[in-house]
C-alpha cells in the first residue's frame, strides 16, 4: 500500500468516513500532479482513470478532502472564485506569473513572524495565512 493510501485511510477512519474508490482516484490525481489543479483539471484527469466520475462528484469530494485536511485549496489568481488544489499541509505561499501562468512556491519566515507578533500583541490565534503574489517570472520579464 502506498504512503498516500495509508495516510488517507487513517484520516478517513478517524473522521468516521470511508475512503471510496472515487475519493482515492481524486487523491491519486493530486498526488501525481506536479501542478496545482483546479476542479475542472482534476475532473479531466480523474475521468481517465474512472469514466464514471462527474464534475459534481469532484467538487463534492474536494470539499470533503479539504474538510478533513488532506487537501489544501489555494488561490493562485486574482479570481477569488477559482480554487486550485494540492495535497498536504505544508505551509507555503505562491507567486503566479501573469504571462506564462507558472506558479512558484515559496516559504517566508516573515509570514510566521507576522503571525507570532499578532498573537503576542493582540492576543489573537492565527489559524491560517494565505499569501498570493503575482507579476512576471524571470523568463517573462524581458518580454515586457
Ligand atoms: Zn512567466
Ligand atoms: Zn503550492
Amino acid at each position: 500500500m502506498s504512503k498516500l493510501v495509508e495516510r488517507a485511510e487513517q484520516v478517513f477512519r478517524r473522521c468516521g468516513m470511508r475512503l471510496t474508490s472515487q475519493r482515492l482516484t481524486i487523491l491519486e490525481v493530486l498526488d501525481e500532479s506536479e501542478a496545482h489543479l483546479d476542479a475542472e483539471a482534476v475532473h479531466h484527469q480523474a475521468k481517465e482513470r474512472d469514466p464514471n466520475i462527474s464534475l459534481a462528484t469532484v467538487y463534492r469530494t474536494l470539499a470533503v478532502l479539504r474538510e478533513i485536511g488532506l487537501v489544501q485549496q489555494r488561490h493562485l489568481t486574482s479570481d477569488d472564485q477559482r480554487g486550485y488544489y494540492e495535497l498536504g499541509d505544508q505551509q507555503h505561499y505562491h507567486f503566479t506569473c501573469l504571462r506564462c501562468g507558472r506558479v512558484i512556491e515559496f516559504y517566508s519566515p516573515h509570514v510566521t513572524q507576522i503571525q507570532q507578533e499578532l498573537s503576542q500583541e493582540m492576543g489573537v490565534q492565527v489559524l491560517q495565512a494565505r499569501l498570493y503574489l503575482d507579476g512576471y517570472c524571470p523568463d517573462c520579464i524581458d518580454q515586457e
